[in-house]
């Protein structure tokens, strides 16, 4: 039995979850886990390693071994691949599409999946994911589905990718449509709405509306 809340925020690419998610965590007083880039950090340590996205069995290895932390310094959220800050390099767009390559073989997801209820074993924590209250949380007190409009999350995503400008809004547009596929429509763990999940259309909210929406929902959160 946990004393705090497990709080999951599941949706495609730039709906908005990576910015909610920090805002929630924040405001509920929550630590926050950013579980697409633990499928990034898997297709980075792959690439340094020479092991193939399409290489399951080595690169649920990569996915065991991986010695990755969250940590906010001076503010500002920052992921550590075995010491080594690699918070810009996990924004870039081949890691996007590597993150969703190596999020289709089972053994990564098997060992990432591991690692999230490890870290979120007690409660008080907010995750943001595809699978998060459909397979590693379905127990989750509160579960949210962020969405909005594709165009929308293009736009969204391309002021988040490094360097800034990297790609044109056509070519954001069209990796976020071919992700929306192979993310939903893989074998193990696809995208979907949790039948108990609270659905939000952010297309037309602004973040404090979303977050103000989440809050509502939320069991034990003073208000
Ligand atoms: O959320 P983000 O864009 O960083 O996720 C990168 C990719 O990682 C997604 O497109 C998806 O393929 C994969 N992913 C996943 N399950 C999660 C989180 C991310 O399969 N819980």
């Amino acid at each position: 039995m946990r004393s705090r809340p497990v709080v999951t925020i599941d949706g495609p690419s730039g709906a908005g979850k990576t910015t909610v998610s920090k805002r929630l965590a924040d405001a509920a007083g929550m630590i926050r886990v950013d579980t697409g880039a633990m499928y990034r950090a898997v297709a980075l340590a792959a690439r340094s390693l020479g092991v193939p996205w399409d290489d399951p069995v080595r690169l649920g290895g990569v996915a065991r071994e991986l010695e990755l932390s969250f940590r906010v310094l001076s503010g500002v959220p920052r992921v550590l691949l075995s010491g080594v800050d690699v918070t810009l390099a996990l924004r870039e767009p081949e890691m996007s599409m590597g993150a969703s390559a190596v999020s289709v073989h089972g053994p990564v997801r098997v060992a990432l999946v591991a690692k999230q209820r490890e870290m979120a074993r007690d409660g008080g924590v907010v995750l943001e994911g595809r699978d998060i209250g459909t397979v590693v949380f379905p127990d989750a007190e509160a579960k949210f589905f962020l969405d909005a409009a594709a165009a929308v999350r293009a736009r969204r995503r391309q002021l988040q990718i490094s360097p800034p400008g990297a790609q044109s809004f056509e070519e954001v547009l069209r990796d976020v449509l071919r992700r929306d596929v192979q993310d939903s429509t893989r074998e193990h763990s696809p995208l979907r709405v949790a039948d108990d999940a609270v659905y939000i259309d952010s297309t037309t909210m602004t973040v404090d509306e979303v977050v103000g929406e989440m809050l509502r929902r939320l069991p034990g959160v003073p208000r």
